[in-house]
């Protein structure tokens, strides 16, 4: 689907911000769940909201700048990075830098930066979910070791919160798993429905494919007008969403052009 020089230019961007994830490898992540936390988990609520982890804000707000720096050098992402944009970030001081990076660790915390830094909600949530996805997947990792994750039947991600921004079908069956972009979560959800606004009823779910590349699936919800990009996997073979939504712009165009908004997105704007 993609072009060879795009796939370079992923190809770059993916070891550019590899490597700065080295940094978060020695951070270690406890977390404790009591008996009223893990009861209210499986009731619903993310364990983000439930016990949130200490981050260690200046690491993260230089690797921030430096997803933000990678964007720019490859042109990856939903707008290219202004210069601008960059020294704006670097003009902050210690305290405001504590703020924003505490803010955008929170779902939907982008809010107040958006207008304050000149940018659009894709692109301040782009950087930010590249940025904590070490933090968050290591996290996740703890917690899902406290909790069932088989029994979590929510459409939001049992870590984060946060909305999927992708599903696969897996297995031979074809069970559906939704992905979450932030902390690269997955869980199983019904095959049938939007996640988003959680129509059931299946006759308005339709999708759009493309000839060559039989694979893919966009849903597209006629309640809410989201669409949501699906891989088959027993087409496929096993894959990355992380990766897979980035080599699939091209489906996002014509799910938008249609009229649909990526569903995670979809409360934002
Ligand atoms: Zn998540
Ligand atoms: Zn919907």
């Amino acid at each position: 689907m993609e072009t060879k020089k795009n796939a370079e230019k992923l190809a770059n961007f993916y070891l550019d911000i590899m490597e700065q994830e080295n940094e978060f490898e020695a951070l270690e992540w406890k977390i404790d769940l009591d008996s009223e936390q893990v009861i209210r988990w499986y009731q619903g609520e993310a364990a983000l909201s439930l016990a949130a982890p200490d981050i260690p804000e200046e690491i993260v707000f230089n690797r921030f700048i430096n997803v933000a720096r990678a964007c720019q050098k490859w042109q990856v992402g939903p707008l290219p990075v202004t210069n601008e944009f960059i020294n704006n970030l670097e003009r902050l001081n210690d305290s405001k830098r504590k703020e924003f990076i505490n803010a955008l660790f929170k779902v939907a915390g982008n809010k107040a930066w958006i207008k304050g830094l000149n940018v659009s909600p894709e692109f301040l949530d782009f950087i930010a979910q590249i940025t904590f996805k070490p933090i968050l997947n290591a996290y996740g990792e703890a917690v899902l070791d406290k909790v069932e994750l088989d029994k979590w039947s929510h459409s939001h991600c049992p870590v984060c919160g946060d909305q999927p921004i992708m599903a696969k079908f897996s297995g031979k069956e074809g069970y559906r798993i939704l992905h979450c972009g932030r902390c690269e979560t997955e869980w199983r959800y019904k095959r049938l429905g939007c996640p988003y606004c959680k129509e059931e009823n299946a006759s308005q779910a339709t999708f759009i494919t493309m000839e060559d590349f039989k694979q893919y699936r966009v849903y597209l919800c006629e309640r809410c007008k989201s669409y949501l990009k699906t891989v088959d996997e027993r087409l496929a073979g096993e894959v990355d969403l992380f990766c897979e939504d980035l080599a699939t712009v091209e489906l996002d165009r014509l799910a938008q052009a249609e009229g649909y908004q990526r569903g995670h997105r979809r409360q934002q704007t």
